[in-house]
């Protein structure tokens, strides 16, 4: 009998351990070119991820850019071309991340473009069921790479213009409104706190958030296009300079694939501390993985006049 309770015990504690580690959601965070600190972005967010209990976060860290030196003569400068030319082509050639492996992947990249094979398998990751969630500065990425901007909806810079699909906004009147206008995409103005307004509070993501808290000292992205197709807006910023209500939180579907993007999350203030901000990214990824959310709104959660945040790792 004490065998048998004590084998019990041993299987049920095991069961428990299995049970812990399926559960664990994997995360891969891709990054290696970005016009923000990447280099510190993503220790961040996979701290403030794996802190949670619920994710394991790895990262793929793209080439970075080859360049050749600067100073040289002509004829030098062909030759010094053609070997950096090499080396990209080796370094890009060796990169291809497996992200059918993973629950949800994260860009924390914007750069330059990635080889066919790897956008490929990314295309065809978030066809067959892929989860995806773009920060920031990751909307700046490959505007000509239609599936992309079909995945994160809205994008800006790097050419996007009315070619690229239309403004999405609320207007003034909190009306829904997709502008055609031509016009550049992408802009912002200084670094500012600013408030975020839910307008789905019976999203799993957005769920028990005061429907208006204070964001931390962030740039306030404006005027994004994109084909914004299978796009619902789950919360806005009112910007002063476009004088729209701007998307800052956004689910898509693509295909069998969702994704989650939010354009909050510039890194040389204190945006990505804003307990706000880790929330919602926590949240996107439970929401992503599972269909659900159990993550609670903290207690430090900012409030529609006070801004909350953590310290750096
Ligand atoms: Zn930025």
């Amino acid at each position: 009998m004490k065998l048998i309770s004590r084998f019990l015990v041993v299987a049920a504690l095991a069961v428990c351990a299995f049970g812990i580690q399926a559960k664990s959601i994997s995360i891969l965070i891709v990054d290696g070119q970005n016009n923000h600190n990447w280099k510190a972005m993503t220790p961040f967010m996979k701290n403030q991820l794996e802190k949670t209990g619920m994710y394991t976060v790895a990262v793929s860290t793209s080439p970075q850019r080859v360049n050749p030196p600067r100073n040289l003569t002509k004829e030098q400068r062909a030759q010094a071309q053609k070997a950096a030319d090499e080396l990209n082509a080796k370094a890009w050639a060796a990169w291809n991340p497996n992200f059918a492996k993973y629950d949800v992947v994260i860009s924390n990249y914007n750069g330059q473009e990635w080889p066919k094979p790897v956008k490929d398998a990314f295309e065809k990751y978030m066809r067959e069921g892929g989860r995806f969630i773009c920060v920031h500065a990751a909307n700046n990425s490959f505007p000509n790479w239609l599936e992309y901007n079909k995945m994160i909806g809205l994008g800006g810079w790097g050419g996007r213009t009315e070619k690229h699909g239309p403004y999405v906004y609320y207007d003034e009147s909190n009306k829904l409104i997709r502008n055609t206008n031509p016009g550049r995409g992408g802009s912002h103005g200084p670094q500012h706190e600013f408030t975020i307004k839910i307008r789905n509070s019976d999203h799993p993501i957005t769920a028990g958030m005061p429907t208006q808290w204070k964001h931390a000292k962030d740039e306030l992205y404006d005027s994004l296009r994109g084909p914004g197709t299978k796009m619902e807006i789950l919360a806005t910023a009112w910007s002063e300079k476009s004088k729209r209500h701007e998307p800052m939180m956004m689910v898509l579907g693509y295909n069998k694939g969702k994704i989650f993007h939010t354009p909050m999350g510039h890194e040389n203030g204190q945006s990505l501390q804003c307990v706000g901000f880790i929330t919602t990214l926590d949240r996107a990824c439970e929401w992503l993985a599972t269909d659900k959310v159990t993550t609670k709104i903290p207690t430090n959660f900012p409030t529609a006049n006070k801004v909350s945040v953590v310290p750096k790792n």
